[in-house]
């Protein structure tokens, strides 16, 4: 098919060619994954506090009912996905690297489907208040689905910030995920009308839709959403490079902007969202349903049948193995995400979260063990790749040193973590673990610093009430002792009750001297 492909004006610095593997499963439409027998949600399923749960072991729940609530302003609703019964909250592995457990609810589905009542569809949306709309993506549970998993209503709340252009990010650079593409093909105009509803709640005026030009039916098929009627939104189709699909990458590439250093789209005037996100918009709108699924790629050489499924959140990735035939003899590593950016699991009895995009059974050939690391030659292989403009080597060498001052100077911040330095370093050091590693530790003394800084106010606090009460306590002992000086000293300030006193006395004195001329006198002559 032919793909009217405009070339991008801009080019990034850095970047890799690399082969995307995506024909494994690009040509498997989405179907619904079944019914597992237990779902496993956990309540941190985003950037940010963890939900708080509503239901206990015994409940039962509908289908998109609310089972937690987000506990702060950076947290996110969660629905169970399907009717059924809870019957047990505790720590459970959850998909991260470091195979850490975390609180989830389990859910036995009941088979029945049963819908909670939902909240009333937004079909007026565009004369509806966008802080009514951001609240009904609050509502719904919605995050990132790129997998950056930031709650949606918080990026969307610009308040008081000028957005000209709302990027749309169907790039999906990453080699081997196809949800993305699978989604554009299949329902480019649900994603279309959810990129006009986040237009509308950010107040961009434009819609860029950034995406690869590996993915043509996908370009093909937004082309054909727009319906000859551009309505201020354009499809820009960018040359396969990876990371084109790095926010600051994207926006670069589209309009030749660039985000500062340490700063945000929203600095410039932008907002990105990823297309499966901007789909999740208009269900929660125009139907009024929550987040409770999302479309994976279960793909790699170690499975049978590579595949898109459409699964509820927290099905066990080990029921969509099975469902897409299970395991081949070649399956090596299970990695969660991308090759690049994602990481190995250390089993496949975890959930489907919010944020899994991807599962990839990789044989030993397409996911080797990494060989030992050498030492760094200093052939600045790194640098020349690196898009974020950094000196991956140094911050290296800091991060390793744990001069977390120095990375710091160096950008460390700025890194996006998506691998190109480590692919292309000949000495096979594992570089993005030593900028996780230093990006950890600075939070983590962050967080101390700021505990302790809350921890000093609240003693300085409590110091100051105590001297206030002190005060306060001797200033009435001082006014008690003052009024009794008066009242022993028998003066009185009230002129009345002293003419009283007065006049009370020269009575006593009359009658004393009264009594005194009635008493007999001393014996006369008789
Ligand atoms: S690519 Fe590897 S060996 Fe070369 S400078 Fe960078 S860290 Fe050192
Ligand atoms: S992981 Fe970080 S340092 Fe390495 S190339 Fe990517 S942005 Fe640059």
């Amino acid at each position: 098919m032919a793909v009217d492909l405009t070339p991008p004006v801009w080019d990034f610095h850095g970047g890799l060619h690399i082969p995307d593997h995506k024909a494994l499963s690009a040509d498997r439409p989405v179907v619904e994954a079944t019914l597992p027998s237990r779902l496993q949600l956990a309540l941190q399923q985003h950037i940010g506090k963890s939900a708080e749960a509503l239901v206990k072991a015994g409940d039962q729940v509908l289908k998109g009912q609310l089972i937690a609530r987000a506990s702060d302003y950076v947290s996110a609703n969660l629905h169970a996905p399907t009717s059924g019964r809870v019957v047990e909250i505790a720590e459970m592995p959850i998909a991260h690297p470091s195979g850490l457990s975390a609180p989830c609810i389990v859910i036995e589905p009941d088979g029945e489907e049963h819908w909670a009542e939902l909240p009333e569809p937004i079909t007026n949306w565009a004369e509806t208040d966008p802080a009514e709309l951001r609240e009904r993506l609050r509502w719904a549970g919605i995050v990132g689905l790129g997998g950056a998993v930031f709650p949606t209503s918080v990026k969307t709340n610009v308040t008081g910030r000028a957005v000209d252009t709302l990027i749309i990010n169907a790039a999906e650079c990453e080699p081997y995920i196809t949800c993305d593409d699978r989604l554009l093909r299949e329902q480019a105009e649900e994603v279309l009308e959810g990129a006009r509803i986040l237009r509308h709640i950010v107040g961009a005026s434009r819609i860029l839709v950034g995406i690869e030009d590996n993915k043509p039916e996908a370009i093909a098929s937004l082309r054909e959403a727009l319906s000859g009627d551009d309505d201020g939104i354009e499809i820009r189709v960018v040359p396969t490079k990876y990371p084109s699909g790095g926010e600051k990458q994207l926006i670069y590439l589209l309009t030749g902007v660039e985000v500062p250093s340490q700063g945000l789209p929203l600095d410039v005037g932008m907002v990105c969202q990823n297309v499966a996100t901007a789909a999740s918009v208009a269900d929660a709108v125009l139907r009024g349903r929550p987040l409770i699924s999302r479309i994976v790629t279960i793909t790699g050489q170690g499975v049978s049948r590579p595949g898109n499924l459409r699964a509820l959140i927290g099905t066990p990735v080990s029921e969509l193995i099975a469902q897409c035939g299970g395991y081949t003899p070649q399956v090596h590593k299970l990695i969660m995400g991308g090759p690049m950016m994602g990481f190995a699991l250390h089993s496949d009895a975890v959930p489907v979260a919010k944020g899994s995009n991807c599962f990839i059974a990789a044989s030993a050939e397409e996911a080797p063990d990494p060989p030992p690391a050498k030492p760094c030659i200093r052939c600045g292989e790194c640098v020349k790749v690196c898009p974020a403009y950094l000196l991956p080597q140094q911050i290296y060498w800091y991060a390793r040193a744990r001069d977390f001052d120095q990375a710091q100077d160096h950008h460390l911040f700025d890194c996006i973590e998506c691998g190109c330095c480590a692919y292309v370093c000949p000495a096979r050091i594992p570089l993005v673990h030593y900028y996780r590693f230093a990006k950890t530790e600075i939070w983590a003394s962050e967080r101390e610093r700021q505990k302790a800084e809350h921890a000093r106010r609240r003693h300085d606090f409590r110091e100051a009430r105590i001297k206030r009460l002190e005060a306060e306590r001797k200033a009435r002992l001082r006014k008690k002792k003052e009024a009794l000086e008066k009242k022993s000293a028998g003066t009185s300030d009230d002129p009345k009750k002293a003419a009283i006193e007065a006049a009370m006395k020269r009575v006593a004195a009359r009658k004393a001297a009264q009594q005194n001329d009635k008493a007999p006198g001393p014996q006369g002559d008789n």
